[in-house]
């Protein structure tokens, strides 16, 4: 990731303030000035993709990804097409998935017991965090 710097004040204390159509957006703690940054869009995008394949695969709907992504259902679906991503079915378990910021995310990890008889994979998510858990045998 390259250094970014405000487009209004050129200052470097940027941090990262969700995501917007894909986006990432970016928010200047000098001036409060929001921002995305469309010159690596394309890289940007293709993060998402992987990222919107990612919860495909772990048996989240096309609206659930609209939502936690950014991008729309129809995008996601024709994704899934170009890429001939092909899902196993999961029956017998559930992937379930939070949204967690930094200190969320602390504080769900230091509880033993929630890293117990499940496998998780946490994804940076913009400015947050995301857990996604496989409950084998629960329902
Ligand atoms: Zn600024």
């Amino acid at each position: 990731m390259e250094l970014l710097a405000c487009p209004k004040c050129q200052n470097n204390k940027i941090v990262k303030s969700g995501i917007i159509n894909a986006r990432q957006r970016y928010l200047c703690k000098k001036c409060n000035y929001y921002f995305t940054v469309n010159k690596i869009g394309k890289k940007i995008d293709n993060y998402y993709v992987t990222k919107a394949l990612q919860l495909y695969l772990e048996g989240l709907s096309y609206r659930e990804i609209e939502r936690i992504i950014g991008v729309s259902h129809v995008t996601v679906s024709n994704w899934v097409k170009e890429f001939r991503v092909k899902k196993p079915s999961h029956g017998d378990y559930h992937p379930t998935y939070r949204i967690y910021n930094h200190a969320e995310l602390v504080e769900y990890l230091k509880n033993k017991e929630q890293l117990s008889g499940a496998g998780m994979i946490i994804t940076e998510l913009g400015d947050k965090f995301m857990l996604i858990k496989w409950e084998r045998f629960k329902n």
